[in-house]
This record gives C-alpha cells, sequence and structure tokens, in this order.
C-alpha cells in the first residue's frame, strides 16, 4: 500500500498480500457476522498460496479489490476509508471499526548498511542502491552469494520473503558456506570457479601503483598499502580475472589464464592476405565470456544455427578479465573487427563475477577513442549481451556486425 505510488513494492512481496489474507480470515473467524475489506495495490500470492487466495475469495464476508486509499477519516468511535482506481471502477467508501495498514519488510540494511566488514571499499555490502537496499546478491544465477566471498545472504536480508521461504533459503546458503568452507580448506577457490588452485600472479616491481586493481575488484580481494602496492586477500579471490583486464601494466597473471596465453592465440589465428587471395575476406575476432556467452554459442551450435565463418573465437574467463591489449593484437595483427560477448549486466546482472560485463563495456568506449586516434574507426570494436538462453538471438547479431565491418571495409592496417 501507499498513497498513489509504488515505492514500497519491493518490500511488500507475498508476505504482505498473505499476511494481509491471514488476518481477513481471522476476523471471519472470531465474529461470525464480521466484515473484513482488503484493499490491495498488488495481490502476491505465487505458487501453491494461489489456492490460499482462491480459497479467502470465496468467503462472503471477506471483500477484495484493488484499490488506492485516499484517506482514513474518523467517523464517531469507528473509522471511514475511502479508495480510488477500484476494480469496480468507481471510488469505495467503507464504514470500519479498525484499519490495518499492512507494511512491507524493509531490510536492516536500508537505515544502516555498516556491517563492519573491513574492507577497502567500504564496510557495508556492496551496490545496495541496485536491489532497494537489501544485501547484494547475484539474483539471477547464484542467489545468496553477495561479493564478500564467505558471506552468503539468506531470508529477509535478501528480499522480502515468508517463513517457508526463508527456511528454504537458509538451507541453500548453509550449503553455500559448508562449499565455501570447504573450498578454502583446501586452498581452492569458491563458486563460479570452484575448485580452482591458481591465485593472481602480480609482477610487483613493475606496479606503478595506480590502484585500477584494488577498485575493479568486484570482490574487494585486493587492499593496497599506504603507498597504493596491491595487498592481497587470497581467501576472498573468486579468480575472475578482472584485476588482469584492468591492469595497464599487464603484470597481473595466472599460472593457467595470463596477458600472454591469450595473446598467443590472438597472433596464433590467421588472418587471410593478399598472398593466399584476389580478394583476402575478413577476419573478425570474437572473445566469449565462458560463463554463458560460450554455452550459448554451444547451444546455437547445437541448434544447427550458423553465422559467418571468418569469425574466431576464443574464450575468457569473464569479459572483466579482457585486456585492451588483445584488442589491440587483433587489430595490429589486422583483424577487421573484435567484439567482446557476456553476460547481461544492469539491475538484473548476470555476470558470474558481478562487474565484468560492465567493466568491459566501459573499457571498449575508451579504446573506441583510441582508435579514433589511430584513423581506425571505433565501430570495429563492439560488445554484446546475451543470456544462455539467448543463443538464437548470436547469429543475428553476428550478421549484423559484419555488416558494419564490411560496410567499413579491411582493416588499413592489414599486411603491415
Ligand atoms: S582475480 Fe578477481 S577476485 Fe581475485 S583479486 Fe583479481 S579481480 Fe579480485
Ligand atoms: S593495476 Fe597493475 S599497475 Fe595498477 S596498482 Fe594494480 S598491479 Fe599495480
Amino acid at each position: 500500500p501507499g498513497q498513489g505510488n509504488d515505492q514500497d513494492f519491493p518490500y511488500a512481496s507475498s508476505v504482505t498480500s498473505l499476511v494481509a489474507l491471514k488476518q481477513a480470515g481471522y476476523v471471519r473467524e472470531d465474529y461470525a457476522d464480521g466484515k473484513a475489506f482488503v484493499i490491495y495495490q498488488h495481490m502476491r500470492t505465487p505458487g501453491l498460496t494461489e489456492n490460499f487466495y482462491k480459497t479467502v475469495q470465496q468467503d462472503p464476508g471477506i471483500f477484495l479489490t484493488k484499490g488506492q486509499v485516499v484517506q482514513v477519516s474518523k467517523n464517531g468511535a469507528g473509522l471511514i476509508v475511502n479508495a480510488d482506481d477500484t476494480l469496480l471502477g468507481q471510488p469505495i467508501q467503507i464504514k470500519a471499526d479498525m484499519v490495518v495498514l499492512a507494511t512491507g519488510m524493509v531490510p536492516a540494511t536500508k537505515d544502516d548498511p555498516v556491517i563492519n566488514l573491513a574492507y577497502r571499499q567500504g564496510p557495508g555490502f556492496r551496490d545496495n542502491a541496485i536491489f532497494n537496499d537489501y544485501a547484494d546478491s547475484n539474483y539471477i544465477c547464484f542467489p545468496y552469494e553477495t561479493q564478500r566471498t564467505g558471506i552468503y545472504a539468506a531470508g529477509g536480508i535478501r528480499r522480502s520473503m515468508t517463513t517457508e521461504e526463508s527456511v528454504e533459503d537458509a538451507a541453500g546458503a548453509a550449503l553455500k558456506a559448508i562449499q565455501c568452507l570447504e573450498s578454502v580448506n583446501r586452498g581452492v577457490s569458491v563458486h563460479p570457479r570452484s575448485g580452482d588452485l591458481t591465485f593472481p600472479d602480480f609482477f610487483f616491481q613493475r606496479c606503478t601503483q595506480c590502484k585500477r586493481c584494488t577498485q575493479e575488484c568486484p570482490f574487494g580481494a585486493l587492499d593496497d598499502d599506504e603507498r597504493g602496492t596491491p595487498k592481497t586477500n587470497p581467501t576472498r579471490c573468486r579468480r575472475c580475472g578482472t584485476c588482469m583486464g584492468a591492469c595497464p601494466e599487464r603484470i597481473i597473471n595466472f599460472a593457467n589464464y595470463s596477458i600472454d596465453s591469450v595473446s598467443s592465440m590472438v597472433k596464433a589465428i590467421k588472418v587471410p592476405s593478399t598472398d593466399d587471395f584476389d580478394e583476402p575476406p575478413l577476419r573478425v575476432l570474437g572473445l566469449i565470456c565462458e560463463n554463458d556467452a560460450y554455452p550459448a554459442l554451444d547451444i546455437a551450435a547445437l541448434n544447427r544455427l550458423s553465422w559467418n565463418a571468418d569469425v574466431r573465437f576464443i574464450p575468457v574467463r569473464c569479459l572483466g578479465s579482457v585486456n585492451v591489449i588483445w584488442i589491440k593484437d587483433a587489430l595490429s595483427k589486422g583483424m577487421d573487427g573484435v567484439f567482446l560477448m557476456g553476460c547481461k549486466h544492469g539491475d538484473d546482472y548476470q555476470c558470474h563475477f558481478v562487474k565484468g560485463s560492465e567493466l568491459a563495456e566501459i573499457r571498449v568506449k575508451k579504446i573506441g577513442e583510441a582508435l579514433s586516434s589511430l584513423a581506425l574507426e571505433p565501430e570495429r570494436v563492439a560488445h554484446f549481451e546475451v543470456a544462455i538462453d539467448e543463443y538464437d538471438k548470436i547469429p543475428q547479431m553476428l550478421q549484423e556486425f559484419m555488416g558494419t565491418i564490411e560496410g567499413l571495409g579491411p582493416n588499413p592496417f592489414k599486411g603491415f
């Protein structure tokens, strides 16, 4: 409920609806002649609770309508409730003995986000504003997981929930916590790179203390000392590689995933030239996030969808791990275009490492400016987002990008 606004929508969930229905039922149980009116903005009764809603609807003493309560005023010893925009199509006025305002469940972190975590990025959960001040959580892919490794949010701190939902949620979070402890004891990474044994390795002699890695690490795994040199927190690290993608000095690498290893893959891709063709075909590189985009490509292929044969793909750990040097390597080798394909970002982000896709988009925009200064068209580099179930959109995306590159013509650096 709210007066002409819906600000409490995120907080007034099925809990609010179900409690209102239950209380209406109590009134009827205690007073055989009693009447209960429920005026709601949103009636949310998911799953089997819809049956409860239907049962309440059958009670002749309970009146339910969507509407906006515009006024509650005194009427002698009782009250008068006025409501507009009702399902009846006209305002209603109800004489009542008692009015109950059903409120939502507002998380404690709305008033005070501080939960005293010792992180350089602040003592609270991150990105609370995106989540209506609930604890951060990858709602789409990994409920419970926060951006603070080892802290799993469950129940009312994550979203408005019924007791039953909270119990189920807590069981899921507890299992995640057990997995986390077992992984840390074995010295391996927690989800989503479960079992990964490597850590980012810093060649500190060449560190310029620019702090990009410490600022961009989504999991706060990097602190810095008084000079700005990163200090690693291995147990917080999820091995996403975002620090590797961020570092302008390219001094962060993993034993099994490095600037050099991907650069070598880029350089190993053959670019057709006039030595072999009268009119060499285009060559376009796709750096593909291995979490959603690469499986989506797989599904597209299994469904026999096809795309331009001039595209080559290299899987990456996360788009956040893409270092712009790989894009420069590809273009300086004469490739005609480069695109990054990863998970969706924004409010309903699906990025497995939270920030990777978003950071990649920012970096692509920046590289566009650098390309302009080299007289290369910024349109040669693009960023696409796909959900894993959007595999059928991939051929169209690639076709449109290839159309753009064909319109631009071959990379002028080809052959140099
Ligand atoms: S790999 Fe990811 S989690 Fe680990 S330090 Fe780098 S950015 Fe942070
Ligand atoms: S991004 Fe690279 S150069 Fe900058 S602080 Fe981190 S390690 Fe040092």
